[in-house]
């Protein structure tokens, strides 16, 4: 099947209707591109907002905080667990992946996430 060109349209936000100017392939698609970057809040955008957050703290992003990327199944896994989170299906999770506890949960406004190094050194004498 070829792929159809992106063009300038006019995506309908699937949550307040706002018209939104979008490059889309298909109406539907406009749709959701135009609730994505709607100014009002709704779950498509927190979900893509959240999918950005995801990839700075465990995608190439990780670097600038001095910590590794996650393999991509492990990213994949992290969003899925974001997006069940944003949903209300789970309240939080925990995933130790690469040296780092990747935490995610719900907050009063939608969700909040953090990476923090796993690592720690205890000695005794
Ligand atoms: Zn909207």
């Amino acid at each position: 099947m070829a792929k159809t060109e992106k063009k300038e349209m006019i995506g309908h936000c699937l949550y307040c209707g706002q018209e939104v100017m979008v490059e889309a392939e298909i109406d539907s698609e406009a749709d959701i591109e135009a609730s994505r970057n709607c100014n009002c809040d709704n779950i498509i955008k927190r979900k893509s907002q959240l999918k950005a957050l995801i990839e700075d703290q465990c995608g190439e992003g990780a670097l600038r905080y001095q910590m590794q990327p996650v393999n991509k199944e492990a990213e994949t896994l992290i969003q899925v667990v974001g997006d069940a989170i944003l949903d209300r299906t789970i309240e939080a999770a925990n995933i130790k992946v690469a040296d780092t506890i990747v935490s995610i949960s719900t907050s009063k406004s939608g969700c909040k996430m953090s990476r923090k190094r796993a690592i720690s050194i205890s000695s005794e004498i």
